[in-house]
């Protein structure tokens, strides 16, 4: 036996007795990740979850969340009938009511609106799975107002990816774990994409010749078992970024081939100061845009796939003043203000470290080309014996995506990327289904509808591609709620959910009448300001009524926002419904091939509550809305969502489920509708997935076969080839529109701001709050990162997950605690401008000497999730957010803008500083602000909350077969028979 730890060992056990009778797969949805999961049930309880072994996305693994469902289930604070507010906002007074009476009074009031003015709802919704549902509701109501959580997510990561690549991380693409061998991961905490990644890592490490780099401020999860570890300074990650093509330029280490014959590096722009054009490509007759063919002196439309392209040197053509945009490109991240020496300090990065990483990057990428004997056929119809990768591959989320200068930075990877040729090919980065997409993608958001009762043209979120497509009146002020679209936030893609309370209750840019939420719990850890978003809740008028008149909200369980709400409609476990993960909203493909799934009820309701997507599409029936009655008026959908998830088509032969479509099951992507198509995902573990042949699963972006088959899936709307945007017009448009050319043009006050943030190549600013409110007085950046083990506030009610946390902990770096005289456990004042948080602190060493950082969500407000009055949570847990603000000061003569990235509207969540200062023992013990109890409607958790005692299992004596056994080694080997003595799958050596 080795010493591999990832190394699966396999022996005979005597293990557990069969503990059910019953096991019914489904889809996890403890966290966003959506692992395939077996749940094992007696007596129609549920006995214990694990993961579903033949599961594409998680091949088996489950995590502590993903076990823990079962305490999810039975969580003491779950919504049991629905609620109708009785006394003011705030006070948790409620009455319940019966469903007839929530669905006919949320009817009422929605429909009144629709015949009115369908804008005047705003309907946002959280951690949805379900958004192409979602949208599609808002689209045939006629509201604008509709966006999901992204846009305090990780939007700049999607729109940096989108704008540059066609794809982004995550659900849109993943690193060729199998064959990469170095791997740059840049702010990626532990909850996304977790159990893929966590596969993906073990296989990585445990191939000889590999690196694993891990970017991140604070050393936690993936970064601990990284072989190398960069603590780099929050926000600063563009500049590090910068500085690596830097060193790739100087030694010339880029893939020319690989540009030249798949991103737009050779396409000329014309170069002509001040013209309206300048900045654009010269295109021909057609069009197409125009490369200069060293082969034989002439400019020729870049479609063609077949030239020798000029990467510099300025020329004119057709009367015009052009360069090549990698021109613009090496002359901006040549120069000396990006060397690893100017940006050492601002980074934290040594010079040194960041030229050997780009040094290894090199290296790995043109030395240890990859070469996989597998012929394919270009787009262009070129036929090659095989596949050329080089294994270099990157990962991003949340830490470098939250910044004001997030947009710029995501970018920035996906240059690099493409400059060292490692974009899908073999060891590098991925799509997958349905991505790669055209740059930007073909979707526009739908403009307002001017009259009521009638649909949007399209969806209400879409991909802008000048000034043209915003949604602003003509004095260029903002038509959303939320300003998305906007000339505050003109790539506002995923809309700008943490401003619509504010903006709402302010009345900026106008008020709205229903505010509809779902599983969004913006009354506490998901508002920016916590303080003031209680006040947006409860703002009234002069004359005694809401601001915001009537708010509805969805929820299963009592959080800290459903006390905030007028109507609740209570929502279902994940375990309690249908669901579907589709193909036309996030789906579980892999870059192997397409894959959806479905959630199925393992067990029944045993309380009044409905699913909310049911629920939706009850009131859409109700309300009329079009797609969701039939002629006559009858509902569409009458059996709820799994109705409509087999039956609903939204084009021709086109559904929410990708799987055995066609009469008989025996299509995939486009056929007509099978009424057994649920029955066929259950039979197959509910998942569907279909890989593409080896010829097809690289190079998508330029593969014929590939696209040709995603254009008959329906995924791409033409099969024509998809060229990476490095310099992207599309923001020089609008840079063009702040100079004063083209008919729709930026109000004075926006002007200078987009000029500066719309640059067609990355920049690097420091970020807003820094910049304004930072400096000597708050010194120190503090992070919140969600937990691996919990998922935002799901896990405050989760009896084990609560044994991992109860409490969280300010953690910072030893020389920081030194400077401040503190010890482990002492208490502390968190404090910035905006107000002051009290915590214990925790020191640690693996974490940047001027960051401090806590798990996020642990914290809870008194009387809410069912916990007890002195539960640690209310106690001892805190959050940041109570001191992050969501917008920004104005500046002098200035509009006061929301903290968020300028292009994109992301939430600057990571922006955040603050100096510390140790609490006087007088002050120590409770966690402060400390906020007046909700009201607490559930009897709560007094005492062990305990399941299963009546499900156990007589021992049968027998042994189970041969199976894997991973864990417990130890702790077991001396009980159970066949368990070797070790630790891990590691076996102790009988030496
Ligand atoms: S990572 Fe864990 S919680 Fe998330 S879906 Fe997978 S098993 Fe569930």
């Amino acid at each position: 036996m080795g010493l591999n730890p990832f190394e699966t060992v396999t022996e005979e056990a005597a293990l557990s007795p069969e503990v059910s009778d019953e096991v019914k797969t489904s889809t996890c949805y403890m966290c966003a990740c959506r692992c395939g999961i077996k749940v094992h049930l007696k007596s129609g309880k549920i006995r214990y979850i694990e993961g579903n072994p033949d599961h594409p996305v998680n091949k088996g693994v489950l995590c502590a969340k993903g076990s823990a469902g079962i305490m999810h289930q039975y969580s003491p604070a779950k919504l049991t009938k629905p609620l109708l507010r009785v006394g003011e906002r705030g006070s948790g007074e409620f009455k319940e009511i019966e469903w007839d009476e929530a669905l006919s009074l949320a009817t009422d009031w929605l429909g009144e609106l629709r015949n009115r003015d369908p804008g005047k709802l705003a309907f946002f919704t959280g951690r949805d799975q379900s958004q192409s549902l979602t949208g599609w509701w808002a689209t045939q109501f006629g509201t604008h107002n509709f966006a999901a959580h992204g846009g305090f997510c990780s939007v700049n990561m999607a729109a940096g990816g989108l704008y540059t690549l066609g794809g982004a991380f995550w659900e849109f693409g993943e690193p060729d774990f199998e064959r990469t061998k170095y791997l740059v991961m840049l702010g990626v905490a532990d909850d996304h994409d977790s159990n893929p990644i966590k596969l993906g890592l073990g296989n990585l490490k445990t191939r000889p010749g590999t690196k694993f780099v891990s970017v991140n401020p604070v050393r936690t999860g993936y970064s601990a078992i990284a072989d190398e570890w960069v603590g780099i300074r929050p926000g600063t990650d563009g500049l590090f970024l910068f500085a690596i093509i830097h060193e790739l330029l100087r030694a010339e280490k880029i893939d020319f081939p690989y540009l030249a014959r798949y991103s737009n590096a050779p396409w000329l722009v014309i170069r002509e100061d001040g013209a309206p054009d300048d900045g654009l490509f010269l295109r021909d007759e057609n069009g197409a845009p125009l490369l200069w063919d060293l082969a034989d002196s002439s400019a020729k439309a870049a479609t063609g796939g077949d030239a020798s392209p000029a990467f510099a040197g300025e020329r004119e053509v057709m009367g015009r003043k052009v360069v090549p945009s990698f021109q613009y490109l090496a002359e901006r991240y040549l120069d000396a203000q990006y060397s690893p020496e100017a940006v050492a300090e601002t980074t934290g990065v040594p010079a040194d470290v960041t030229r050997r990483i780009a040094a290894e990057l090199a290296e790995v990428a043109f030395e240890q080309e990859l070469v996989i004997e597998q012929p394919w056929t270009d787009a262009w119809g070129r036929k090659h014996d095989k596949m050329v990768g080089r294994p270099v591959s990157f990962h991003a989320m949340r830490g470098i995506s939250a910044h004001s200068n997030g947009f710029h930075t995501c970018r920035a990877i996906h240059i690099l990327q493409a400059l060292l040729g490692s974009v899908d090919v073999p060891g590098g980065w991925r799509y997958k289904a349905p991505f790669p997409k055209p740059v930007p993608p073909g979707i526009k958001p739908a403009w307002p509808k001017a009259e009521a009762a009638t649909p949007l043209s399209g969806p209400p979120l879409g991909f802008p591609r000048g000034p043209e497509d915003l949604i602003v009146d003509q004095y260029g002020e903002p038509l959303r709620i939320d300003k998305a679209y906007s000339w505050e936030h003109p790539l506002a893609l995923h809309g700008l959910m943490h401003m619509v309370l504010h903006n709402a209750a302010t009345q900026d840019p106008y008020g709205i009448d229903v505010l509809f939420m779902f599983m969004a719990n913006m009354a506490w850890n998901s508002s920016m300001n916590i303080p003031k978003t209680l006040g947006y809740f409860t703002a009234k008028r002069d004359d005694g009524e809401y601001v915001i008149p009537k708010i509805i909200y969805s929820d299963a369980f009592w959080s800290e926002t459903v006390p905030y709400c007028d109507l609740i409609l209570p929502d279902t476990t994940y375990l309690e419904r249908w669901d579907c993960i589709s193909m036309l909203d996030r789906p579980i493909s892999s870059a192997h091939g397409a894959g959806d799934s479905i959630r199925q009820p393992v067990v029944p309701l045993d309380r009044d509550v409905r699913p909310f997507q049911t629920v939706l599409l009850d009131l859409g029936a109700r309300l009329g809305l079009p797609g969701m009655v039939n002629n006559d008026g009858s509902p569409k959908y009458p059996g709820g969502y799994s109705d409509y998830i087999v039956n609903h088509e939204r084009s021709p032969g086109i559904g929410p489920l990708s799987g055995w479509r066609g009469e008989n099951g025996e299509k995939s992507g486009v056929g007509a509708v099978n009424p057994d198509q649920l029955e066929r995902y259950i039979e197959n573990g509910c998942f569907w997935s279909e890989e593409l042949p080896h010829s097809a699963q690289y190079f998508k972006f330029a593969n014929r076969e590939y696209l040709d088959y995603a254009k008959s899936m329906g995924w791409l709307g033409h099969a024509d080839p998809i060229a990476f945007h490095l310099y992207n017009e599309d923001l020089q448009r609008f840079r063009l529109a702040a100079r004063g050319h083209g008919e729709i043009q930026p109000p004075p006050a926006h002007r200078e701001r987009i000029e500066t943030y719309f640059d067609p190549l990355p920049i690097w600013y420091q970020p807003f709050l820094e910049a304004d409110e930072g400096g000597e007085e708050f010194p120190v950046h503090a992070l919140s990162q969600r937990p691996m083990h919990m998922y935002h506030s799901w896990g405050s009610q989760n009896a084990w997950l609560r044994q991992i946390t109860s409490a969280n902990k300010l953690h910072l770096h030893r020389n920081l605690a030194a400077k401040h005289e503190l010890a482990d456990d002492d208490w502390v004042w968190i404090e910035n401008g905006r107000g002051r948080v009290k915590a214990q602190v925790k020191l640690v060493t693996g974490v940047n000497e001027n960051v401090v950082w806590t798990w996020n969500a642990i914290g809870k407000r008194k009387g809410a999730w069912g916990l007890d009055k002195d539960s640690p949570e209310f106690t001892r847990g805190f959050l940041l957010n109570h001191i992050i603000t969501e917008m920004l000061l104005p500046k002098k003569g200035d509009k006061a803008y929301s903290n968020s990235d300028p292009v994109t509207g992301q939430a600057a969540w990571y922006d955040l500083r603050v100096r510390l200062r140790k609490c006087s023992p007088a002050e120590a013990g409770e966690t402060e602000p400390m906020f007046e109890p909700v009201a607490k409607r559930f009897s709560g958790q007094d005492g062990p909350l305990e399941f299963g005692d009546d499900l156990k299992g007589d021992d049968t004596g027998g042994k189970s077969p041969l199976r894997d056994f991973i864990g417990q080694r130890s702790a077991n080997h001396s009980w159970v028979e066949g368990i070797r003595d070790g630790r891990g799958n590691r076996v102790r050596e009988d030496t």
